[in-house]
C-alpha cells in the first residue's frame, strides 16, 4: 500500500517494480489527478509556458492499482483505512506530503501547493492585478517572479528582516533584497500580518494593505494528521529511522512527510525538496524487499527566481562559519558554510589525525554557479577537510580546495541523466549506486556549462 500519489509515492511504486517486486501495489491519492510535478507550478506553469506537469508514468504498465480522490483516514493493525474502505497490507509507505499553513482571517487567501491551486491562481492574475504574497521564502519569491512577468503589481510581505531568513539566515538573505526591486516587486520586510480580510491584509497596530489577490506562502506542515492515534510516532512528520522505517513494523515514510534520522548530520531532518522525494523511494523499496539500505543524502534543492538559478546543497546551522566565493552584490556568487574547527580526528577520508583544524564544507548556496554546486555537493558527500582560503577564491575550482588544495581525492562518479525540473543537479550523481535508471520526468541536459 502506498498512501499519497505524489512524486514520492509514484517513485516508490517504480522502484519496487524495477527491483523485481511482483506482488500487488495499491496507491491511493487524495487529489483527483494522477501524480504530477509541483516545481513547475511556480515557474513555467505560472507564466503560461506549460500546462501539463503530469509525471511520465503508466500505472497499467507498472501494475499499479491507482485510486484517486481517495484519502487515507486511519491506520489499524496492518490495515489502511480510507473514506471508501479498508486495505490490508504487508507494507505501507506513507507519502502524503505536506500542506500549506494558513493565516487567520475571513478574507480569501490562496495557496500554491496543488495543480488546481495553480490553475485558479494563474487565471486570476492579469496585467495590473494587485497581488500580495505573504512570505518571502522560496515559493513566495518564485511566485513574485512569475506574477511580475505577467504584469501584476506585486507586493511581498515578510515578517523577518530578509527573504529566506529561516532557511539561509539573514546574512545571506540580505543579498537577495535588491532582487525584488530590480524585478519591480515591492518587498515589505519586518512586516508581520495579523489576518487576511476581504480586500486586504490587516497589519498590527491597525495597518491595512489592500490587495486584489492574496497568496499565503509561509510554509507547510507534514500531512500526517490522519495517523493520529495509530501508534506511528510523529516528530514534525512521520518519525523514521535511517532506513526510513516508522515505529510500527511494516510502515515506511518518504518525501515531504518523512522526518528521517540523518547519520551525516546527526539530526532528524525533514526535507521538503523534490530531490528527496525522487530518491528516498529507492531506499524504501530496497528495504521493503528485505534490503538493509540507509538513506543518507546531501540534501539538494534549486529555486528559479528573479532571473537567477539558486541552488543549495547540504545542511547547516547558525553555528557554522559562512564564507563567500565571489561578490554577493553581483549576479554569480556562492555562500559556503564550514563546520568543524576542532582538531582533525582521523575519521574523515582525507583527514590526518592531529593535523590541526579540519574545517569541512557542510552546505553551500550557489547563485548562477552550478559547477560550484556540483563540486561542493561531492565535497560534502566525501566529508573531506577544505582549505577555507582557497575556497574563498572563486577562481579556484571547489574540488581543488579539498584536503590541502591537491587534486580531488574522492572517486569519480558517473553522472546520471537529469531532468530539467531538478535544476540540472540530480543527487543520483553522488549515490552509492549510480546504476539506477534516470529520473521519471522527461530527461534533459544538465544546466548549461556544467562539466562534471
Ligand atoms: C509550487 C511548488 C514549487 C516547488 N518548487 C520546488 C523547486 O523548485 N525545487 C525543489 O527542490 N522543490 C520544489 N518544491 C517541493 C517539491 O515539489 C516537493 O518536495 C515534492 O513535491 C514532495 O513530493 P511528495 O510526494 O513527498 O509530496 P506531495 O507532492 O505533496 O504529494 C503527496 C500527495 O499525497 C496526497 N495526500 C495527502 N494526504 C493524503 C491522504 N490522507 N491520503 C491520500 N493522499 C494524501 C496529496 O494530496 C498529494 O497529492 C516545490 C513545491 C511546490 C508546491
Amino acid at each position: 500500500m502506498i498512501a499519497g500519489a505524489g512524486l514520492a509515492g509514484l517513485r516508490t511504486a517504480e522502484e519496487l517494480r524495477s527491483a523485481g517486486f511482483a506482488g500487488s501495489i495499491t496507491m491511493i491519492g487524495a487529489e483527483p489527478r494522477p501524480p504530477y510535478d509541483r516545481p513547475p507550478l511556480t515557474k513555467k506553469f505560472m507564466v503560461g509556458e506549460l500546462d501539463d506537469t503530469t509525471l511520465a508514468a503508466d500505472p497499467a504498465a507498472l501494475g499499479l492499482d491507482l485510486r484517486l480522490a481517495e484519502a487515507a483516514t486511519g491506520l489499524g493493525e496492518a490495515v489502511l483505512r480510507t473514506g471508501r474502505g479498508e486495505y490490508p497490507f504487508d507494507a505501507l509507505v506513507v507519502a502524503t506530503g505536506a500542506s500549506p499553513i494558513g493565516l487567520p482571517g475571513n478574507g480569501r487567501q490562496r495557496f500554491l501547493r496543488t495543480l488546481d491551486d495553480a490553475l485558479e491562481l494563474r487565471s486570476a492574475l492579469h496585467q495590473g492585478t494587485r497581488l500580495t504574497v505573504v512570505g518571502a521564502g522560496w515559493i513566495g519569491a518564485e511566485l513574485a517572479t512569475a506574477a511580475a512577468r505577467r504584469g501584476c503589481r506585486v507586493t511581498v510581505v515578510e515578517a523577518a528582516s530578509t527573504p529566506v531568513a529561516a532557511a539561509l539566515g539573514t546574512a545571506v538573505g540580505a543579498w537577495m533584497v535588491p532582487w525584488y526591486a530590480e524585478a519591480g516587486v515591492e518587498l515589505l520586510l519586518r512586516q508581520p500580518v495579523e489576518s487576511v480580510e476581504p480586500g486586504g491584509l490587516a497589519l498590527p497596530g491597525g495597518g491595512w494593505l489592500a490587495a486584489d489577490q492574496i497568496v499565503t506562502a509561509v510554509g507547510v506542515r507534514p500531512q500526517t494528521g490522519w495517523l493520529a492515534g495509530s501508534g506511528v510516532a510523529l516528530a514534525n512528520g512521520v518519525a523514521v529511522d535511517e532506513r526510513l522505517r516508522a515505529s510500527v513494523p511494516g510502515v515506511f515514510a518518504v518525501g515531504d512527510c518523512a522526518a528521517f534520522v540523518s547519520r551525516r548530520y546527526g539530526a532528524r531532518l525533514r526535507v521538503e525538496h523534490w530531490d528527496c522525494a525522487l530518491h528516498a523511494p529507492e531506499v524504501v523499496a530496497a528495504n521493503i524487499l528485505g534490503g538493509d539500505e540507509i538513506y543518507d543524502p546531501v540534501p539538494y534543492f534549486w529555486s528559479e527566481q528573479f532571473g537567477r538559478m539558486v541552488q543549495y546543497a547540504g545542511h547547516h546551522t547558525g553555528a557554522d562559519r559562512l564564507i563567500w566565493r565571489g561578490d554577493p552584490a553581483g549576479r554569480e556568487w556562492t555562500a559556503c558554510w564550514l563546520s568543524g574547527t576542532g582538531p582533525g580526528d582521523g575519521a574523515g577520508p582525507g583527514d590526518g589525525a592531529g593535523t590541526g583544524d579540519a574545517e569541512r564544507l557542510v552546505a553551500l548556496l550557489a547563485v548562477g554557479r552550478p559547477r560550484d554546486l556540483l563540486q561542493g555537493r561531492r565535497l560534502i558527500a566525501a566529508g573531506l577537510p577544505v582549505d577555507p582560503a582557497r575556497l574563498a577564491d572563486p577562481a579556484i575550482a571547489v574540488r581543488d580546495t579539498a584536503g590541502g588544495g591537491g587534486l580531488c581525492r574522492w572517486p569519480r562518479i558517473r553522472a546520471t541523466p537529469v531532468p530539467a525540473q531538478c535544476g540540472g543537479m540530480c543527487s543520483a550523481a553522488i549515490r552509492r549506486s549510480p546504476e539506477r535508471p534516470g529520473c521519471p520526468v522527461s530527461p534533459a541536459p544538465a544546466a548549461p556549462g556544467v562539466s562534471r
